[in-house]
């Protein structure tokens, strides 16, 4: 459909990434940065992009239980969570903050995982080496951490890479309407224990919260939003 087709490349392993709960109230929830040098080895282009784009940062939205929490819908099915890999065009813009807010800015990567009980599924090596941090970054802006093991982004993508695509919108504030989303039809099956790790986090920073967690619900049970009315906009499939 798209010529040429999509092509997403990232290195094997990447070392020493940092890992946050983001102090700003815009987004609730773990965040991986990927450095400038690290994002000019990675590349996302082709498929319904017209230009050159590179990864930024990853994160994840997650369900009270592991029946929701992804923010998108295939065929009426919601998954457990939902991972977003945010690329930046860093051919038309010099910053991933200039094209976060300027039209064809970003792309975004999003793989949905689909978590079962622990005895049927292999462990993702990376998932557990991501959900091993959320004890040691669990207030909301505690000290960035570094990630104790290297990270293999590709085993947290479907080897099969059907896709939808659509130009949308972020979905966390503000909301601006400057991403070509590429969802992977296919979910990545992860265990249920993996994202109740992510509920581990909490909405408040160690200062208001220490020692009153309990009483005041404060961990992030769920981060997603809900799923938005197409409002005319096109999805396209593509099959591979
Ligand atoms: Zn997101």
């Amino acid at each position: 459909m798209f010529s040429p087709e999509l092509v997403l490349s990232y290195p094997p392993s990447f070392c020493d990434l940092n890992i946050r709960n983001p102090k700003d109230h815009s987004y609730f929830g773990w965040r991986v940065d990927v450095p400038y040098d690290y994002g000019d080895k990675t590349v996302l282009q082709g498929g319904p992009l017209n230009h050159r784009y590179k990864l930024i940062q990853f994160h994840a939205h997650w369900g009270k239980n592991c029946s929701c929490g992804s923010e998108h819908v295939i065929n009426n099915k919601h998954y457990s969570a939902e991972l977003h890999f945010v690329h930046w065009n860093c051919e038309k813009f010099s910053s991933a903050r200039e094209a976060a807010i300027n039209k064809d800015g970003l792309a975004v990567v999003a793989v949905l995982l689909d978590a079962v009980d622990g005895e049927n599924c292999a462990k993702l090596e990376s998932l557990e080496t991501i959900c091993n941090m959320m004890t040691k970054i669990k207030y909301k802006g505690s000290p960035v951490r570094s990630i104790e093991k290297p990270l293999n982004i590709l085993e947290l993508l479907p080897e099969n890479r059907s896709y939808y695509t659509y130009l949308g919108s972020l979905t966390t504030p503000p909301l601006w309407e400057t991403v070509t989303w590429i969802v992977f039809e296919n979910p990545v099956k992860c265990r249920q224990e993996q994202i109740n790790a992510f509920r581990q986090l909490l909405y408040y920073p160690r200062n208001e919260i220490e020692g009153l967690e309990d009483k005041y619900e404060a961990n992030v049970e769920e981060n997603f939003r809900p799923v938005q009315p197409l409002n005319g906009r096109n999805v396209i499939y593509v099959k591979n």
